[in-house]
């Protein structure tokens, strides 16, 4: 991951790298004849005769360039400072997640109850966007994420996505993993275990009539649990219960620890909110966080692939 300093505020940002990654590819596809050695390059520096691994190289290549130019198109039309950063490929071995100190329950590790979290451990620079509850539904916002091909995961309370289950259908077909936030988003910890298990077990049952497939992951309405939270939620199927490290608002952020820094791994929360909740829409919200992130060097990255 390249640093960002004050040269880098230019716009677009990001061409050089990928011109960079361009270059490299031709030079592995011309590097090297089928003996092993360096071709001769004519006079002039025109290129010898590719040979079909090359073609197959510079078509990726070209492809690369596509997808680029469709990134800064997109991140220009949306009104970015900047072209988001493209998260590293998935881990070939996903991290061990354990519970965050201080989040622990009493017999939290015996009764193997799922772990609590608020960042992911990894080196890369790399964060990961979570969007609560559902009460706004702008089409601009999905469009919007498509289009930037930014990946977030969505925890959803039924009392309000109910007022439109297709809204977050089509949030579903575009890649997006559906996860429990609860039916009626209470305060779970004033709840007896019963109580809980119906409101965490409802929402599975949701999710998985609606949208085809059981969560594992949950997370607890305002970040609150106690023991018998995660007893029923690990009861109704739940794996993880990833909190967050910072929140992002419309027109600001928020931080839970000291420095008010961003973290390799770190969850960020933001919730389904418009104009009515807070000071501005959607594409604002995204916009706020993409700018930061981008301009600290961070790529969003896909959740679901390090759980
Ligand atoms: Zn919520």
């Amino acid at each position: 991951m390249r640093a960002v300093g004050q040269n880098d505020k230019k716009w677009p940002f990001g061409g050089v790298r990928i011109g960079l990654a361009v270059l490299a590819l031709a030079s592995i596809a011309s590097g090297c004849g089928p003996d092993g050695s360096a071709p001769v390059e004519p006079a002039g520096g025109q290129p010898p005769l590719k040979a079909p691994p090359a073609r197959a190289l510079d078509a990726y290549a070209t492809k690369l360039r596509a997808a680029h130019a469709a990134r800064v198109a997109a991140a220009k039309r949306w009104g970015l400072k900047r072209v988001p950063l493209t998260a590293p490929p998935p881990p070939a071995k996903k991290p061990r997640i354990t519970t965050r100190d201080g989040f622990e329950v009493d017999g939290h590790r015996r009764l193997e109850l799922p772990p609590v979290f608020t960042t992911v451990p990894t080196d890369e620079k790399i964060l990961f966007l979570t969007i609560d509850d559902g009460a706004e539904k702008d089409p601009a916002f999905l469009r919007m994420m498509s289009e930037l091909k930014v990946p977030y995961s969505a925890f959803l309370s039924d009392y309000l996505v109910k007022e439109d289950y297709g809204y977050f259908k089509e949030m579903q077909d575009r890649g997006v993993g559906l996860h429990n936030h609860t039916l009626r988003h209470p305060y779970l910890p004033a709840l007896s275990y019963a109580r809980q298990e119906r409101e965490i077990c409802g929402m599975q049952r949701v999710i998985e009539k609606r949208y085809g497939e059981r969560p594992v992951l949950f997370r607890p309405p305002y970040g609150n649990y106690d023991k018998a939270t995660l007893r029923a939620a690990k009861a109704c199927g739940i794996t993880h219960v990833p909190l967050w490290n910072e929140e992002v608002f419309a027109d600001h952020w928020e931080y839970r620890e000291w420095d008010r820094d961003l973290h390799p791994g770190d969850i960020v929360l933001s919730h389904f909110r418009g104009r009515e909740d807070w000071e501005g829409t959607m594409p604002d919200m995204i916009r706020r966080f993409l700018d930061k992130v981008t301009a600290e060097g961070y790529a969003v990255a896909r959740l679901e692939d390090y759980l």
